[in-house]
């Protein structure tokens, strides 16, 4: 990086938060994506949005490329640096700057992982409801739209966010939303940068709208002879009114993966993995036995309910596990992640084409996803590097037949760099247009994580 360029930015944070060391810029080069690395030239840790504001006006001045870093954990190259720049990671803007307890609201600085987060908020019995499975941070997960295994009931990120600041490409700092829940004044700008992976504007500070913990809450599992009846049965439990507070469906291969962790002994089969929380305890068993029955008609094998908290934790922490399970299974291997995600009604039918798919192409891997809200994931994996391309026709068959089912190519992971591709099938060429120019307005010298979603 230009040397005078490091200088103006070691006089703005101090020499101790600005790097352009080779073991820096190799941890912010790569997420956990099979997308290639790319160095930035330089790393920053700002401690303020006065910082992050300078910063942005110089990078906008010298059209340097800004990069936002969270926990790098994003699964679609989204922060990779993919032209070099300056790497802006917020690990050091990580405080609660506010628990507005009575109001079920936290204002948070980005850089705070959701997990610490929700560790202090429980001792007040509360806690911030999207939670992907690796410890993100608040920042990315807003800039990403993160959502998770908890989203069937309380949203994705987006249903959770109330209002931002955010600093602009050329420096400018902005606020968006207000503290109420209802908001119905002007153009939702709040919504805007929520899932815009860092392309229109940095986040320097969020409203969080949280959630009481649940009193009453059990864990139940329930087995299917096939990935397509358990699939079926999704659509039972939802379409029936139940309200699940998780409802994941996992193929036999990914409960296999799931018991390689020491504590987790499950029946290999396709299963729904659920959770049920009660206002009461007398509510709680009423959706219970429903649920039960639901299953069971629907071909369920085996049904339990009633886990307790130890047992349920253990499950949950052993589902959180599987993508690094997974990972760790199959070192040096070349592997390919999917997030399609579709309406309820038509999640059977993408579950069977998918499950179908894996064989026919021989692919090791698992088949899992936050079935309650239609979104599939599959991890698959090929040590033969001639096979690459086999891995790219089964992203693309998968999107396609999502999109066919009215989906998305994305259910939470993002565009990042590998769904590019899809956008204009997805929202068609007037749409998309309409993205560039609002894109444009807001980076007009394209700085802002460029390479990605629009490309
Ligand atoms: C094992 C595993 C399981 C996962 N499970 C899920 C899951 O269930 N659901 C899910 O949604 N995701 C999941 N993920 C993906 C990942 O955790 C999420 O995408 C998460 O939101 C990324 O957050 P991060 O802090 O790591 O952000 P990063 O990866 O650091 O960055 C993500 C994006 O945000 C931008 N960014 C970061 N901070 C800011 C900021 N302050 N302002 C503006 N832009 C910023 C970056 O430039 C990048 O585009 C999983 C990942 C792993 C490794």
């Amino acid at each position: 990086m230009d040397i005078e360029v490091l200088a103006l930015l070691t006089n703005m944070v101090g020499a101790d938060r600005v790097s352009a060391a080779e073991a820096d810029r190799l941890l912010h080069g790569r997420d956990q994506s099979s997308h290639a690395p790319h160095l930035p030239d330089a790393v920053v840790w700002p401690h303020t949005t006065a910082e992050v504001s300078a910063i942005l006006k110089l990078a906008n001045e010298r059209r340097i490329p800004i990069v936002g870093w969270g926990a790098g954990s994003s699964l679609e190259g989204n922060p990779i640096p993919v032209q070099g720049g300056i790497v802006v990671d917020f690990q050091q803007m990580n405080r609660i700057l506010a628990v507005h307890a009575a109001d079920f609201q936290a204002v948070v600085q980005p850089g705070i992982f959701y997990k610490d987060m929700n560790k202090i908020l429980g001792q007040q019995g509360l806690f911030f409801a999207p939670d992907p499975g690796a410890n993100a941070s608040i920042g990315g997960m807003i800039a990403n739209n993160a959502a998770g295994t908890r989203t069937v009931k309380y949203g994705a990120t987006r249903d959770n966010v109330l209002a931002l600041e955010v600093v602009l490409a050329n420096g400018e700092i902005i606020r968006t939303g207000s503290r109420s829940v209802k908001q119905s004044a002007g153009y939702d700008l709040t919504h805007l940068i929520i899932g815009s992976e860092g392309t229109l504007a940095l986040v320097t500070e969020a409203t969080l709208k949280l959630a009481p913990l649940p009193e009453h809450f059990s864990a139940v599992l329930a087995t299917f002879e096939s990935t397509a009846v358990a699939a079926a049965a999704v659509y039972q439990i939802i379409g029936s009114g139940l309200g699940p507070a998780a409802l994941e469906l996992l193929d036999a291969a990914a409960v296999s993966y799931m018991n390689m962790d020491e504590s987790i002994n499950l029946p290999v089969a396709p299963t729904l993995l659920m959770e049920f929380h009660g206002a009461t305890a007398e509510t709680l068993q009423t959706e219970l036995r429903l649920v039960q029955e639901i299953c069971l008609d629907g071909g369920a094998a085996h049904f339990s309910a009633g886990v307790g908290r130890a047992e349920r934790d253990r499950l949950w922490h052993g589902r959180h596990q599987l993508g690094e399970i997974l990972f760790r299974a199959h070192p040096n291997e070349m592997y390919l992640i999917t997030d399609v995600a579709v309406p309820i009604s038509r999640y059977p039918e993408l579950a069977a084409y998918t499950a179908d798919l894996i064989n026919q192409m021989s692919f090791r891997g698992a088949l899992f996803g936050h079935a309650g809200d239609g979104n599939l994931h599959t991890v698959i994996f090929t040590p033969e590097a001639s096979r690459e391309r086999d891995l790219h026709r089964f992203n693309d068959q998968v999107v396609q037949k999502a999109l066919q089912l009215d989906g998305t190519c994305t259910g939470e992971h993002g565009v990042g760099i590998g769904k590019q591709k899809y956008m204009v099938h997805e929202h068609g060429e007037a749409a998309l247009g309409l993205m560039r120019q609002i894109k444009q307005l807001l980076d007009p010298h394209g700085i802002m994580n460029p390479g990605k979603v629009l490309g």
